[in-house]
């Protein structure tokens, strides 16, 4: 199925969104294709420098009225956009699953994950206070206050067309913020419904505004340069993330950067393997393997290694691959050719250095972009895969002797997203969890997304937090007050 017929068919835009108006791009148009069967759901707007342009300055403009509304009256209007995304999931769901693929399940659990920090940050807003601190001279009296940091310019990825978009609107637009989204080409539709229920809640014009183009480094060039962006936010590729932070220097903006990983994932000896699995399971293939958490290495110790692979090998050959509108569907199909090609480059690789497959390694059956879900083993540190992000269907398993040893080599590398370990020892649940160097480590679970608690890289993974009381600072600037002249 290429696009269901939604309950609410105005949720299904063609235009950008600027200063409130739906408009024409500059650049004629673009197509909209469902990853699963290759056919055009509809045709866009796409939008070019001179349109990024027309929104920077159009946030800028509403900027000066809604950093002046109270932390309420935004809160009252974030609480109503929440509403309608919930009231709206499913429909938002179905978007989401035409353009990206993913099984629709999953994409309606993305929206309400997604929703969840409009939510908490419509709450938290009200509570972001400064302090007054103890003066150092009797006429004077020192405070502190956040004020919000200017117009935001972001730019988001495929893998979670909504949720990337509303971690950083959410508490961008509670904090006061104005901001101007280029979401990902391949999925603009998710991001054009969040503005039509941002309208019907009654955010103002300019507050939010959504460009998409072709021309992206263009728009990209925009949103890291103009003058009046005074902070910017991405997540997608380290490389990229690399070449935005550089832009950014010109004018000294703020910069959050939710970057590419390469998450280990531990199973010690005394680890619940069947939980292990489970998780194994849901870190490695959610998205079909296509997000910065998923389970990158996993690695087995020794004399667990047989039973861990022989229980692994049987839950990856039961996963079902289809198109996300499928009942059935576990596993839908990668978001494009390219990254199809960037499997089959992993698994040449894979395979000249004498990897062992156990399950899958080519392209699937249904054609298109699906990829089978793959197991290896015999990895070997050389191989590609142990050391990019596959951002894929494909699990390799690598076998360590100790705790020591297994510390070490997930800390080899330039990333410091995820890292998950599985034991049943409290003391060794302590030791790992303090010496994994990742922003975010998991113990006896892969589950771990929420909007209550920050989400972030170390390393080169990153720069900043989404969720959690973080997630908000990232808008605010602090401000001093020194004020003199007391009578004391
Ligand atoms: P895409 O396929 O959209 O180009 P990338 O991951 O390469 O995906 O880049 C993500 C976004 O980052 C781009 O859409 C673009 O807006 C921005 N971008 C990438 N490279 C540059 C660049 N050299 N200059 C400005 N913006 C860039």
């Amino acid at each position: 199925m290429t696009m269901p017929k939604l309950n609410d068919p105005a949720l299904l835009k063609a235009q950008n969104y600027i200063n409130g108006k739906w408009v024409d791009g500059g650049a004629g148009t673009i197509e909209v294709n469902n990853p699963a069967n290759s056919e055009t759901i509809i045709t866009i707007a796409n939008g070019d420098a001179s349109d990024a342009t027309l929104a920077v300055e159009a946030a800028a403009v509403a900027f000066q009225s809604w950093r002046k509304k109270t932390a309420k009256e935004r809160s009252g209007q974030l609480r109503k956009w929440f509403d309608l995304m919930v009231e709206h999931a499913d429909d938002l769901g179905a978007i989401m699953t035409a353009e990206q693929g993913k099984p629709l399940t999953e994409a309606v659990a993305e929206v309400m994950y997604g929703a969840g920090f409009v939510e908490y940050y419509a709450e938290e807003c009200k509570r972001s206070m400064g302090n007054t601190i103890p003066t150092i001279a009797a006429d004077r009296r020192l405070q502190t206050y956040k004020q919000p940091v200017g117009v935001v310019g972001c730019i988001t990825p495929w893998n979670f067309p909504n949720a990337m978009i509303a971690r950083k609107a959410g508490p961008a637009l509670a904090a006061g913020c104005t901001i101007v989204i280029k979401p990902a080409t391949e999925t603009p539709l998710s991001a054009l419904a969040l503005c039509e229920l941002a309208e019907r809640a009654g955010i103002p014009a300019g507050v939010i505004n959504v460009v998409v183009g072709t021309n992206s480094r263009e728009i990209g060039m925009v949103l890291t340069q103009h003058e009046a962006v005074a902070k910017f936010t991405f997540t997608g590729s380290t490389p990229v993330g690399k070449i935005l932070m550089t832009q950014c220097a010109t004018t000294v903006k703020k910069i959050s950067l939710e970057l590419g990983g390469n998450a280990p994932f531990i199973v010690f000896e005394d680890a619940d393997l069947d939980a292990a699995v489970d998780d194994c399971i849901a870190t490695k293939f959610r998205n079909c393997g296509q997000t910065c958490v998923c389970t990158n290495r996993i690695y087995v110790q020794d004399s667990i290694a047989e039973a861990f692979i022989s229980r692994l090998k049987t839950a990856i050959e039961a996963l079902q691959v289809g198109d996300g509108f499928a009942k059935d569907t576990i596993i839908g199909p990668l978001v494009s050719d390219s990254a199809v090609k960037e499997m089959k480059v992993l698994m040449d690789d894979a395979r000249n250095h004498g990897a062992d497959i156990l399950v899958g390694g080519n392209s699937h059956e249904l054609g298109h972009t699906f990829f089978e879900p793959t197991l290896l083993t015999n990895i070997s540190p050389e191989m590609k895969l142990a050391n990019e992000e596959i951002f894929g269907p494909i699990a390799a398993v690598q076998i360590f002797e100790t705790e020591k040893e297994v510390i070490e080599r997930a800390n080899d590398t330039e990333y410091g997203l995820a890292a998950y370990f599985f034991t049943r020892d409290v003391g060794r649940v302590m030791r790992m969890s303090e010496n994994l160097d990742y922003g975010i480590v998991c113990s006896n679970s892969g589950v771990f997304s929420t909007e209550v608690a920050p989400f972030g890289g170390w390393k080169q993974s990153g720069i900043g937090s989404e969720g959690g009381k973080e997630g908000i600072a990232e808008y605010f600037e602090t401000k001093f007050h020194s004020m003199g002249g007391i009578e004391s």
